[in-house]
């Protein structure tokens, strides 16, 4: 037996509760790890609190990520004692996830951590911190080239605090918009040089507005990302990945059509394996080990619930590690 957290259906919905639960309780695949830590999202929070109908394959464990050891493998790719990670691929939405001790997966969804990431340092950059790579190299591939000044929405988020700090090794000008004044300090000390007042591109504004940003990375939609994209600089390019503020996008086409801009769109859950391989990979080499301890916090299992408020509240700090 081992400790998970679980979602069961209720007629109000569904229940979380944590609880002590056999392998009979995960779904049949070919690869069994032992899960050493888990990470909270955004959409954790969503599933948690039962909105957007995240949690499809009720009774199931949330949890978008893990990282652990395998325990036993069908899998000719995965032998026992193998350190894996697992992010996305519809994990902790319609199969069970990462808030438990044990996770059944298939074996085509994991990818071994690279050398010198441990499991809880993979789980410091889970999905939000997996998208945030996927955005940087978007805009590279782009040709939006280190120097120039990128914005970072959401950026005290998970996604955004990583996004800051890789932008910032790779030695791009980096702008941090933020809700939280209060998290002024911590935005520098990942790298952004200048802050930039969330207010100043709540509220709709005109379709063309100076020209600012040669990148940003927006994980908020609605006006914001509209007003980035009318900020950005003639043949500059935006990677989406987020709806934190809003599932709208409230534009016009004059961006695009006057000024060449690009809108890159980003999805993590299932992104083919090679590109995501890369993006570990990439991760793991840009990223000291003190970046992370930057920003992370950890937190167990029984404080999912009230985290889960938090998140979607817009009131947590970088990412969050679960110790499970
Ligand atoms: P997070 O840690 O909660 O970060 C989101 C940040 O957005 C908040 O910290 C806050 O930053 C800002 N924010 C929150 N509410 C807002 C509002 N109403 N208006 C404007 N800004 C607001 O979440 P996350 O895990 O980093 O995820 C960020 C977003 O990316 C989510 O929408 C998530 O669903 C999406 N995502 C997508 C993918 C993908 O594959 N496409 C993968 C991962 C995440 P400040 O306090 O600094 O303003």
């Amino acid at each position: 037996t081992f400790r998970a957290l679980m979602a069961r259906k209720t007629e109000a919905g569904q229940s979380i509760a944590i609880e002590t639960i056999t392998e009979a309780d995960l779904p049949e695949a070919d690869v069994t790890v032992d899960v050493e830590y888990s990470s909270f999202n955004y959409k954790d929070g969503l599933a948690l609190k039962g909105l957007s109908r995240i949690l499809r394959a009720l009774p199931m464990v949330p949890g978008i990520d893990f990282a652990g050891t395998v325990r036993s493998s069908a899998s000719p790719d995965f032998q026992p004692g193998d350190k894996v990670v697992l992010t996305g691929w519809g994990v902790g939405e319609n199969w069970s996830g990462g808030f438990a001790q044990r996770a059944r997966v298939k074996g085509e969804w994991l990818v071994k951590l690279p050398e010198g990431l441990s499991s809880r340092q993979a789980m410091a950059i889970g999905t939000a911190g997996l998208t945030a790579m996927l955005c940087v190299d978007a805009l590279e591939r782009y040709g939006i080239a280190a120097g120039g000044n990128v914005l970072v929405t959401g950026a005290a988020g998970g996604v955004g605090s990583v996004a800051v700090r890789l932008l910032s090794r790779l030695g791009y000008k980096v702008s941090a918009l933020t809700g939280r004044r209060s998290e002024e300090d911590f935005l520098k000390s990942i790298g952004a040089t200048d802050i930039v007042d969330r207010d100043t591109y709540a509220a709709a504004g005109k379709p063309l507005q100076g020209e600012r940003w040669h990148g940003a990375v927006d994980t908020v939609g609605g006006p914001i990302l509209a007003n980035v994209l009318a900020s950005t600089v003639y043949g500059g390019a935006v990677a989406a990945c987020g709806l934190a503020a809003s599932t709208d996008l409230p534009t016009t086409v004059f961006p695009f059509i006057l000024r060449n801009v690009a809108l890159l769109g980003v999805d993590s859950v299932n992104c083919p394996t090679p590109r995501r391989a890369h993006a570990w990979a990439r991760l793991a080499e840009l990223l000291e080990p003190g970046d992370l301890d930057l920003v992370t916090q950890e937190v167990g299992l029984d404080d999912l619930p009230k985290l889960a408020d938090d998140i979607i509240a817009g009131r947590v700090r970088g990412r969050t590690v679960v110790r499970t």
